[in-house]
């Protein structure tokens, strides 16, 4: 209604029967009704005309047809509008109670509106349901593909992509929490320190891409020839380090240094025949050369690789 007419009387009685509750009209009508009898009653007592039975008798038969429409109309419309507004109120768990509780036995209009409300209510629930089944499956999916490109991301990161063994960051992360670990353990921890000799001559001789394959090929070496916990690392250039927990002097020699050495000989043998380059190899012991930490027993075993060197290259310093 537009506010020109709200501001007439007759505007403003017509804006106020609009925004009063059927309860209230009905009950308006009843009063009504009964002021009208009244008024007839009054008026057939001071004029002598005696219509008062007439004019009770349709007052009783009016006010018989209000509370039965009353009771037939607007307590049943009541209720389908308290349910509606209930739902509109309460959570998802409650809202499906309610709509569980809904029971309509009345097949005339006002049942066929409570039913058309019940579907409405149901289908909503079902669709808010599945909408919410669905957002969770989506969330699980989103989290469980971030973890496996976290870990993914953060297993490359520590990685040497030319030889696919660890890298120097993942040495550091790991060294001084194993020797702290094996310390307390009173268990010994092999350092081996690899370098290849003379590698700028098979570089300059064989081409890069040769020396590139001769450090592929000595990772895939060192990989076959530890076990699963030890630790083995490309340090960068031809230099590589292997970390050997829990582990006997004799295992180191026989298992790992010489056998790398020699796998690495005969395939130098093939490539460049009579030119006898070695591997040069440092080694530090945890409970032989008792370093304060991680970092010092790396420094012992590369002093160890490095008077090697400066001995005429091609032999084991730090285990005899
Ligand atoms: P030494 O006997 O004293 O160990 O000398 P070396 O010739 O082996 O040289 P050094 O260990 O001092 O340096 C390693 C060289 O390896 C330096 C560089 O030219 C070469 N290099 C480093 N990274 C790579 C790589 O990824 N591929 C190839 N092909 N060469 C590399
Ligand atoms: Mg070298």
């Amino acid at each position: 209604m537009g506010d020109a007419s709200k501001s007439t009387s007759g505007g403003r009685l017509r804006h106020f029967w609009d925004r009063l509750s059927i309860r209230w009209k009905i009950n308006g009508l009843i009063v009504a009704t009964a002021v009208a009898g009244g008024a007839v009653g009054v008026l057939d007592a001071t004029t002598g005309h005696h219509v008062w039975p007439l004019s009770v008798g349709l007052t009783a038969v009016g006010a018989a047809g209000i509370l039965l429409a009353q009771r037939w109309v607007v307590r049943p419309f009541d209720s389908v509008f308290d349910y509606l507004s209930r739902f509109e109120q309460v959570d998802e768990h409650e809202r499906r109670d309610l709509v569980r509780s809904f029971d309509v036995q009345r097949e005339d209009e006002i049942g066929r509106l409570a039913r058309m409300a019940r579907q409405i209510m149901t289908d909503h629930t079902r669709g808010r349901m599945e909408s919410d089944r669905l957002r969770r499956t989506i969330d699980d999916r989103v989290a469980r593909a971030t973890r496996v490109a976290t870990s993914k991301l953060h297993r490359q990161s520590r990685r040497d992509p030319m030889t696919d063994l660890e890298n120097r960051r993942h040495l550091d992360e790991r060294l001084e929490p194993l020797v702290a670990k094996l310390r307390d353990e009173r268990q010994d921890l092999f350092c081996v320190l690899i370098d290849m000799d003379n590698f700028k001559q098979i570089n300059d001789t064989c081409g890069h891409q040769v020396g590139d394959e001769m450090i592929v090929l000595l990772g895939q070496m060192i990989r076959a020839a530890v076990r699963r916990d030890d630790i083995a690392v490309r340090l960068g250039g031809d230099e590589f380090v292997v970390l050997m927990p829990r582990c006997s002097k004799d295992r180191v020699v026989v298992g790992v240094v010489e056998q790398i050495r020699h796998l690495y000989r005969q395939q130098i043998e093939t490539m460049l025949p009579h030119s006898a380059i070695d591997l040069s190899i440092g080694v530090a012991s945890l409970l032989r050369d008792r370093p304060e930490t991680g970092r010092q027993l790396l420094e012992m075993a590369d002093q160890n690789l490095y008077e090697a060197k400066r001995n005429g290259k091609g032999q084991i310093v730090g285990i005899a």
